[in-house]
């Protein structure tokens, strides 16, 4: 895609700090990163998030993080990592081209807030559930 700066860093046009590279994947260094190593999976085709992706390069693009959080840990002596992925404005996604993050973890780093647990009750689990459920049954 024309004005993408990811189809471009993916492709190899712009150099990046590149960890890993197959043909359907670059993993490169976050350049505004979270923690040391943090990086990004970026495919090599253009989705502009999850919803878009075809699901063999989806699970393609999660192995590979999980691999990479594996050797940030080992490499630079971290005990965990986040994967994490962000669809839409409103779930901070800056960059309309799919990427996953790996962010490497200590205990008590304070890097990341997730979220704060909230409260619900048994009716209304059904009712959510009964309204998302019949979309996932094409
Ligand atoms: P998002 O908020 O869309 O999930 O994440 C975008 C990420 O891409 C951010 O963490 C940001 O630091 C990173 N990023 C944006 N532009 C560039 C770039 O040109 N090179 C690299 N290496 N990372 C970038
Ligand atoms: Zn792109």
């Amino acid at each position: 895609m024309e004005n993408c700066i990811f189809c471009k860093i993916a492709a190899g046009e712009i150099p990046s700090a590149t960890l890993f590279e197959d043909d359907r994947v670059r993993v490169i260094l976050d350049l505004g990163p979270a923690a040391r190593g943090h990086a990004l999976v970026l495919p090599k085709e253009h989705h502009a998030d999850a919803t878009e992706m075809p699901e063999d390069l989806l699970g393609h693009a999660m192995a590979v993080g999980a691999r990479v959080g594996a050797a940030q840990m080992k490499a630079l002596g971290y005990d965990g990592f986040n994967l994490i992925q962000n669809n839409g404005l409103s779930a901070g996604q800056t960059v309309f081209h799919f990427h996953l993050h790996v962010i490497p973890r200590r205990a008590d780093d304070g890097v990341l807030g997730l979220w704060k647990p909230g409260t619900t009750t048994p009716e209304e689990m059904a009712e959510t559930a009964a309204l998302i459920k019949p979309l996932l049954e094409a």
